[in-house]
């Protein structure tokens, strides 16, 4: 890419100069400043040290908007307490340290999001298949794949469809029925006829939008996603307990069982949380409480089902009064659970990748399925996006920034733009020891063995012995121009293109 912009406009360079010539840094750091991206870019890539720049950004290369950091980083002998080197940012390209943005969203940062995307599924595999630590008998235990749902707040455009004959939901061209067909058409105390015959298409805009949008209660649906956590929280508590009852039936002690799981949370087009669950049962070892071990024989698949289907149902609690409300909104699932057994073979039921897959797709996802993108609201933006009168999700916005007025309710506010929702898009049971923190250890480790390359001295191996203390400073996000981001991003797409094609090769030459 900088190759044919480079042959574009010589002159820009070459006026008084030979062609060619070594460039002028004065001119070069002027150039850099230009609004014109194809003249940034130019400025950029005519350096001396434009490949080793290249080589420096390489970690953060695909990121959107990385972050620059400056830093002193200072290598010591842990027994004698003996410097041994000193790095400092200020000798390297741009003077800063570029690290990923590591936003989950993918609206935010394509690169960071398929990132975390792949670190939720290792997570979510290693609980159902083990693998990171966790021992591969846990794909013996049996799990469940659960949906819950949020009740009804208003009835809203759907798309139902009976029977799919498509091959992939993604995509899906069969014949919905029709949205809320009625034939006695009643209407709301706002004039509004409750009924619409239209078969939506998959895309189409007023899906999750509501019937009568004022007869909608949408203080109630953003309270409640607030609460969710909560009522998660409880659930998990109720199945427990359940199976506990169960298990002391078999003449096992109740603790000598315990969940695992993970979770993903993800908003429907209406706007409302809904989240999916891969629930593990494990066995206690009473003398190791840390250790994985299989559940006690005897409980069946119909037990755990019931666990869950009884939980969801009978989890239900009150939240604080509010000023508006003194007596506080009732917190409770909705009618729609779907719960399977996920089986480690493939044979058509719901199997242990399959499911890790699924929820480590929705853990990046956020509101954008509700077409609303900002990050945090203050005072002055909220204007920009709540509004009493306006769509369904303004007026969900709306009634986080109203409610969320009170002390004890301000984090509704800070929830604005989530619509409410408080919580983390991935969680798991604090029994399942992998982490995003150990996904990510284990790819700076990677790095770092990739870069020393395998001529270097064997110090790496003795590396607990050497203390590396770093003293960081934050110095900005995003790239200094957008040449630089278009530079950095095209280098990032290049290798990765390079990669799929050796690895594509390799297949083909051993496939
Ligand atoms: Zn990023
Ligand atoms: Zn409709
Ligand atoms: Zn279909
Ligand atoms: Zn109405």
């Amino acid at each position: 890419m900088t190759v044919s912009t480079l042959t574009v406009v010589p002159e820009a360079l070459a006026s008084g100069t030979a062609p060619y010539a070594e460039p002028d840094p004065i001119r070069l750091t002027l150039l850099a400043r230009s609004s014109d991206t194809t003249l940034q870019a130019l400025a950029r890539a005519a350096r001396d040290d434009f490949p080793d720049w290249l080589q420096h950004v390489r970690p953060a290369a695909s990121c959107k908007r990385p972050i620059r950091l400056a830093a002193t980083m200072n290598t010591v002998e842990a027994a004698t307490g003996r410097l041994l080197s000193t790095v400092d940012t200020r000798d390297m390209p741009d003077g800063v340290l570029y690290k990923p943005c590591g936003n989950r969203r993918e609206s935010m940062c394509p690169s960071c999001s398929a990132r975390y995307k792949g670190d939720a599924y290792q997570i979510v595999r290693s609980l159902l298949v083990g693998g990171n630590g966790v021992p591969e008998t846990v794909a013996t235990h049996p799990a469940v794949f659960v949906t819950f749902t949020a009740p009804s707040f208003g009835e809203v455009h759907t798309r139902v469809v009976r029977k799919h004959t498509c091959a992939k939901r993604k995509g899906c061209d069969c014949r919905p029925e029709p949205c809320h067909a009625r034939r006695d058409q009643p209407l709301c105390p706002h004039g509004r006829r409750l009924a619409c015959f239209a078969r939506h298409d998959p895309g189409d805009k007023s899906l999750g939008t509501p019937l009568c949008l004022d007869c909608y209660q949408h203080n109630a649906q953003v309270v409640w996603n607030l609460a969710s956590g909560e009522l998660w929280r409880r659930t998990t508590i109720a199945i427990h307990r359940y199976l506990r009852r169960v298990a002391r039936r078999l003449g096992v002690p109740g603790n000598r069982i315990r969940l695992c799981y993970g979770k993903a949370a993800k908003y429907q087009a209406r706007g409302v949380i809904h989240f999916h669950a891969v629930i593990r049962l494990d066995g206690v070892d009473p003398d190791d409480k840390t250790a994985i071990i299989a559940p006690p024989p005897g409980i069946g698949i119909g037990d755990r089902i019931d666990a869950v289907e009884h939980a969801a149902r009978v989890t239900a609690f009150t939240t604080d009064p509010h000023p508006t409300r003194p007596g506080g909104w009732p917190i409770a699932w909705g009618e729609q659970l779907d719960v399977r057994p996920i089986t480690v073979a493939a044979s058509g039921q719901v199997t242990d990748l399959m499911a890790a897959a699924y929820v480590a797709k929705y853990a990046t996802k956020s509101t954008e399925v509700t077409g609303h993108v900002s990050g945090r609201l203050n005072d002055e933006t909220v204007n920009l996006y709540a509004d009493p009168d306006g769509t369904h999700t303004e007026r969900l916005i709306e009634a986080c920034w109203i409610l969320g007025g009170p002390r004890d309710w301000r984090a509704l506010r800070r929830r604005a733009h989530m619509l409410g929702f408080a919580g983390h898009f991935l969680t798991k049971s604090r029994s399942h020891p992998v982490t995003f923190q150990l996904q990510r250890n284990k790819r700076v480790v990677f790095r770092r063995a990739e870069t020393t390359g395998p001529t270097e001295d064997t110090t790496v191996t003795e590396a607990p012995t050497l203390l590396v203390v770093n003293f960081l400073q934050f110095v900005g996000s995003g790239w200094h121009t957008t040449a630089d981001a278009i530079l950095a991003n095209t280098s990032a797409a290049l290798a990765r293109d390079h990669q799929t094609l050796a690895r594509q090769q390799i297949a083909d030459l051993t496939g």
